[in-house]
């Protein structure tokens, strides 16, 4: 399939460079010369905006990162609303089912579909295949894409609805944000006692508290002190206040959610919005007077 693809960064480089190795014809756009260089180097074609993506294939993914800048993509000057040829709009970013119903609206306006297809399992996932893809969007436009999105990982087909994929992830990112915020002051208290924290995190993962955090997080990034993940604290912040918001709007408890969005805050507020969201540790470290593995 000819398919265009914009923003080329941690998640959309190994997404979009899946495609190329299944088959696909890819025609890129990314902000930076040195993300869509990798890809050119393989065939892809490269396009000079958006809306030159939109003139020249039917079908449109984005990888972005923030929900501002999918509207403008998509619905912006030069965006992909004005293109002649693109049928529909794919979007893999996570971007809230607000901005989402908003941007589907003005592009059925052009007669353009837009698909939500947020996914998860981070760029470890990305790289193999092993996503979870939650699309929603109208059932023939998802039946022409299935088999496309196969190749990112294990499809789940959750509704119809513009939004319904990204509240979905929503749902699913605020939960990992939790198991970050709330394994770091776990760990942090078995070593502040004394204990060695490779051997807390091992006893965790073989008992009933272990999680994302502490199945994959803290050995690979955190233990090591990598802090190597390849998501951004501001990423995460983003997607914990996005759920936040849809949670307030649903009229849906969020005591425990409201302590999370303090950790990220005091993350992103003491770490910078670049660091890698596995340095979320580093404020728990810092108030208790230790760090937690690694040589340090
Ligand atoms: P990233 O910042 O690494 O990549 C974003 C890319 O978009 C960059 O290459 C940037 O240059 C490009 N870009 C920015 N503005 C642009 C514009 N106006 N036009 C074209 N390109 C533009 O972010 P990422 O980590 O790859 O995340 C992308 C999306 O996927 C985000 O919505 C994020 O929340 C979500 N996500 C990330 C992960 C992860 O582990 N990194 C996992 C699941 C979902």
């Amino acid at each position: 399939m000819d398919i265009g693809f914009i923003g080329l960064g941690n998640m959309g480089q190994p997404m979009a460079r899946r495609l190329i190795e299944a088959g696909h014809t890819l025609t890129v756009y990314d902000t930076r010369n040195d993300a869509v260089a990798p890809l050119v180097a393989l065939g892809a074609n490269l396009a000079s905006s958006p809306q030159d993506v939109a003139d020249r294939v039917e079908t449109v993914m984005a990888s972005l990162p923030e929900p501002h800048i999918v509207s403008k993509v998509a619905t912006g000057e030069g965006g992909l609303i004005a293109g002649k040829r693109i049928k529909r709009f794919v979007d893999l970013s996570t971007t809230g089912s607000r901005t989402t119903i908003e941007v589907a609206a003005a592009l059925s306006k052009r007669n353009i579909v837009q698909i939500d297809s947020p996914v998860s399992g981070g760029v470890g996932g990305a790289v193999k295949g092993t996503l979870a893809v939650m699309v929603s969007g109208p059932a023939a436009d998802v039946a022409v894409l299935k088999d496309v999105l196969a190749v990112f990982g294990k499809v789940f087909v959750v509704g119809e609805k513009p939004g319904m994929g990204q509240t979905m992830k929503l749902a699913n990112n605020v939960l990992s944000a939790c198991n970050m915020a709330a394994a770091c002051e776990a760990v942090v208290l078995a070593v502040k006692s004394g204990l060695d924290a490779k051997v807390a995190v091992d006893v965790m993962n073989a008992g009933s508290g272990r999680n994302s955090a502490t199945q994959d997080k803290f050995p690979k990034s955190i233990l090591t002190r990598k802090f190597d993940w390849g998501f951004a604290t501001s990423l995460m912040t983003k997607d914990v206040r996005l759920a936040l918001q849809e949670m307030k709007a649903l009229n849906v408890p969020h005591d425990i959610m409201d302590a999370v969005e303090r950790a990220w805050e005091t993350a992103i507020t003491e770490l910078g919005a670049g660091s890698d969201f596995t340095e979320i540790v580093k404020p728990v470290e810092k108030r208790a007077g230790l760090v937690v593995g690694g040589e340090a």
